[in-house]
C-alpha cells in the first residue's frame, strides 16, 4: 500500500508559548535536513499546530522512516495514506481496503476516531465512526470494537484537500530538536564511548561540534578517517556536524620528554581540555563534552577527572558517566558507530600511554610538573 505522507507526532511537554514555535521550527529544520538523504520530493509543513512530511513523488518507503527515525524530537511517526473525497460510501469501501492492507490477518480490536477540519461534510464524527465501525466489521468477522483498549486506533481525518487516513505509529528517536539547546563541543576520538557521548547529548536538543586531536605519525591516517566517518554517522542524527582536527604530536613530544611517566595521560588530558576549550570559546559552544565514564580506565577515576577538569572554565558534560560498558556498547551499536569504533586504529591515547598511570594524581603537583613546559605557547601553536 501507498502512503502519501507521514504524521510527526512530538512531545508537547515544556515546550509552550514561545518555546513551542521554536522547537517546531527545529524540528522541521531537522526534518528537512534528514529528508534530503532520501531519494524522491517532500514537503515538510506546520500546520495547526501538528507537522507532516508530505510526498510530491515516488519514493522509498523503508528509507523515508529509516531517515525520520533519526531525528530527535519526534516521538512517533504516523504514515498516512490520503484519500480523495468522493462520496462516503467511496470512503468506506477505502477504509475497508485500509484495514486488510494493513492488518491482513484479520483479527484485533479497533476504534475508529473521526475528526471534522472542514465541517460540512454530510457526516458528522460521531456518524463517522459508527459508519465506518459497521462496515469494518461487515468485512472482516474477526474484528471486534473496543473503544477503551483497543489494539489498533484507526484515525479518519475529513480535511479540505482530502481525508487522512492512519493507525500505525513507529516510534521514533524522542529527545529534543537540535538546536534548541545550546550548542557543545565535543571530544570525539576513534574510540566507542564518545561518539555515543555526543549523541546523548545531541538528543536533549544540542547542536554539537566536535574536536579531534591528531598525532602524526604516532597516529595514521586512517585512525583520522574513523573520526571522520564517526562523524559522520552521528551527524544522521544531530545534522552537519564541522569537526575540527587539531594537530597534538609537538604537545605529546613536549611532555614525553619532561613530564614524569606516570602524569602523562593527566596533563595530555589537560592540554586537550584547554584547547577543546578555547575552541569552544571562538566558535560559540558553551559547554565541553567527552565520553568518560567513572572507573572505566585510570584517567577517569574521580581524581583524575577533577585534576583534569580543573584547567576548564565552562561546564562539562559526561554524559555516559554512569552507564555500563556493555549499556555503551549497545547503544553504539543501535546507533551505528560500533562497527567504526572497533576498527583496529590507535588513537593518540594508546601510543604515549604510560605502563603504571596515577590513578589518584595531585593536582598541585600536577601543576608543578606542567610547569616545565610553556604550556601557552603550546596550546596556542596546536
Ligand atoms: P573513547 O571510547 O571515546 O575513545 P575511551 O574510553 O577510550 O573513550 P579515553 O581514551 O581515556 O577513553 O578518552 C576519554 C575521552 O576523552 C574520550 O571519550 C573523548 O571524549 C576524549 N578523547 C580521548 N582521546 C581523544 C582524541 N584523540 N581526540 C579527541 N578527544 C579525545
Ligand atoms: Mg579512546
Amino acid at each position: 500500500m501507498k502512503y502519501h505522507a507521514f504524521l510527526i507526532k512530538y512531545a508537547e511537554i515544556g515546550i509552550k508559548g514561545k518555546n513551542r514555535y521554536l522547537f517546531e521550527d527545529a524540528l522541521v529544520k531537522h526534518i528537512r535536513l534528514a529528508m534530503e538523504r532520501v531519494e524522491g520530493e517532500f514537503e515538510v509543513k506546520k500546520e495547526s499546530g501538528r507537522i507532516y512530511v508530505q510526498a510530491l513523488s515516488d519514493y522509498d518507503y523503508d528509507e523515508a522512516v529509516d531517515a525520520l527515525k533519526h531525528v530527535f524530537g519526534i516521538v512517533w511517526i504516523c504514515p498516512v495514506v490520503q484519500l480523495k473525497d468522493e462520496g462516503y460510501d467511496k470512503l468506506a469501501e477505502q477504509v475497508v481496503e485500509y484495514m486488510g492492507n494493513v492488518y491482513p490477518q484479520g483479527d484485533y480490536t479497533f476504534k475508529v476516531h473521526s475528526r471534522r477540519a472542514r465541517k460540512n461534510y454530510p457526516k458528522d464524527s460521531q456518524q463517522l465512526n459508527a459508519d465506518l465501525g459497521e462496515a469494518i466489521l461487515n468485512a472482516y468477522e474477526n474484528a471486534r470494537v473496543d473503544v477503551h483498549n483497543p489494539q489498533v486506533l484507526l484515525s479518519v481525518e475529513v480535511r479540505d484537500t482530502c481525508i487522512n487516513v492512519y493507525s500505525v505509529s513507529i516510534p521514533g528517536a524522542g529527545g529534543m530538536p537540535v538546536g534548541t539547546a545550546g550548542k557543545a563541543m565535543l571530544l570525539l576520538s576513534g574510540g566507542i564511548d564518545s561518539p555515543v557521548a555526543g549523541y546523548m547529548i545531541a538528543k536533549r536538543g544540542v547542536t554539537i561540534e566536535a574536536v579531534y586531536f591528531h598525532a602524526p605519525p604516532y597516529t595514521s591516517e586512517r585512525a583520522k578517517q574513523k573520526v571522520v566517518d564517526l562523524a559522520k554517522q552521528v551527524s544522521k542524527y544531530t545534522g552537519p556536524i564541522k569537526l575540527h582536527v587539531v594537530n597534538f604530536t609537538d604537545i605529546q613530544t613536549a611532555i614525553y620528554e619532561k613530564c614524569p611517566e606516570e602524569m602523562l595521560t593527566v596533563i595530555m588530558r589537560r592540554f586537550m581540555m584547554r584547547i577543546a576549550q578555547a575552541i569552544a570559546k571562538d566558535h560559540g559552544a558553551k559547554c565541553l563534552v567527552t565520553g568518560e565514564n567513572l572507573g572505566q580506565v585510570a584517567s577517569q577515576t574521580m581524581d583524575a577527572m577533577a585534576v583534569t577538569g580543573a584547567v576548564v572554565d565552562i561546564p562539562m558534560f559526561h554524559p555516559l558517566i554512569g552507564m555500563d560498558k556493555e549499556e555503551i556498547v549497545t547503544r553504539a551499536r543501535k546507533i551505528g558507530t560500533l562497527e567504526t569504533s572497533i576498527l583496529p586504529y590507535e588513537d593518540c591515547c594508546t601510543v604515549f600511554t604510560p605502563k603504571h598511570p596515577k590513578t589518584k594524581p595531585v593536582l598541585a603537583l600536577v601543576e608543578a610538573e606542567e610547569a616545565k613546559l610553556d604550556v601557552d605557547a603550546l596550546v596556542a601553536d596546536a
